[in-house]
């Protein structure tokens, strides 16, 4: 599944799949974020809120769509072992969300 990709692109997969992600909901557990609220908006700061829902990421979100061929995103088809992982990556770089982001 992983096959094509390095060992950073499988980390950045592997833990939007299972929301151990450095994004403030998963931080805040582990009280190493102050908040597990999105930096731009009042929503918890979780995987469906960034690849989905966060305004502050809607360029790169169209950029997504572009590159998945479908305004009809979800977590199902984007995470999907079955699925191009690279619209996801891309996404997340474009993102800046994740420190250290070199994929
Ligand atoms: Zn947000």
């Amino acid at each position: 599944m992983y096959d094509k990709l390095s060992r950073p692109q499988c980390s950045v997969l592997t833990q939007l799949r299972t929301g151990h992600i450095g994004l403030n909901a998963y931080l805040h557990r582990f009280k190493i974020a102050p908040t597990p609220l999105c930096p731009h908006c009042t929503t918890l700061e979780s995987v469906p809120h960034l690849l989905l829902i966060c305004p502050a990421y809607r360029h790169a979100r169209l950029r997504l769509i572009i590159r998945v061929k479908t305004a009809h995103l979800s977590l199902r088809t984007l995470l999907s072992p079955k699925s191009d992982a690279a619209p996801v990556l891309a996404f997340m770089c474009d993102t800046g969300r994740l420190p250290r982001c070199e994929l």
